[in-house]
């Protein structure tokens, strides 16, 4: 049982400039984690495990890695076994199956879980390999893993997949940054915004030189760690079409910001 700190305690243990809780009860679910539990919901979805089930036990050890990674983790009762059937039970108010005999689920719950299962629970196969993506990135000993430990970027919109597959994402489009831009500069001679064919180098003179986006162009699920990341798989962006990819959930294409400007 989570103890409610006064608001005396936090402002103690508040660091400066990081957003903290109000209180010391575990952080809410993210977007990764309710997708794991969502897959385990709908594989049990007429009898629901109870907290011993090695399914549920297997659940909150995995989601005890994704706390660490993600920080989130202070030990305690964090994704405990209750604590996962408890979220099972949460889904149960947004299955048409469960509520059409007129049963409703826990009233309490968080609004993420609605958005998940709009997302997911009707389209088994992203679910899985949504599920398999976010699942490899934890438990792989790939070095990309330990790039999923930093912090999220605020003008970054999470993707659909969540917090995991958003930040290997950004960590494979950083790596290969200096590669891609010598290829095109090597094909093109210069460095243009594959959408709205923006050159830093024509608009700021030497001082623009170099300075342009790389993007990664894959669905983010379809992300494996530790996957060789292709030169075709990236694509120039200016800072302002970046900006406008990442803005949206889920992300747009290239082609679509292209659409968008003529
Ligand atoms: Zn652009
Ligand atoms: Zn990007």
């Amino acid at each position: 049982m989570a103890l409610k700190a006064t608001s005396k305690e936090t402002t103690v243990q508040a660091k400066q400039g990081e957003p903290q809780p109000k209180s010391q009860s575990n952080p809410p679910w993210t977007t990764d984690e309710l997708i794991l539990a969502l897959d385990l919901y709908l594989r049990h979805r007429n009898s629901l495990p109870d907290k011993n089930h090695p399914e549920v036990q297997a659940l909150s050890q995995l989601l005890g890695e994704i706390g660490k990674t993600l920080g989130l983790n202070k030990g305690g009762s964090f994704r405990n076994e209750n604590g996962v059937y408890m979220k099972l039970s949460n889904f149960r108010r947004w299955d048409p199956k469960y509520v059409e005999n007129g049963r409703t689920g826990l009233a309490k719950g968080n609004k993420n879980e609605k958005v998940v299962w709009d997302e997911f629970a009707d389209a088994s196969p992203k679910l899985a390999i949504a599920v398999a993506a976010i699942r490899n990135a934890i438990e792989s000993p790939s070095p990309e893993a330990k790039a999923l430990t930093g912090a999220d970027e605020p003008e970054i919109m999470e993707a659909e997949e969540g917090k995991i597959l958003t930040r290997l994402h950004r960590y494979r489009e950083r790596a290969l940054v200096k590669a891609k831009k010598k290829d095109v500069l090597q094909k093109q001679g210069c460095l243009r915004c594959e959408a709205c064919g923006f050159n830093f180098a024509e608009v700021y003179g030497q001082t623009g030189e170099g300075i342009i986006d790389v993007h990664h162009t894959k669905p983010v699920h379809s992300l494996k760690p530790g996957e060789k990341t292709k030169l075709s798989e990236l694509a120039l962006l200016c800072s302002n079409c970046h900006r406008v990819i990442h803005s949206k959930r889920p992300w747009l294409s290239v082609e679509q910001v292209r659409a968008l400007i003529s």
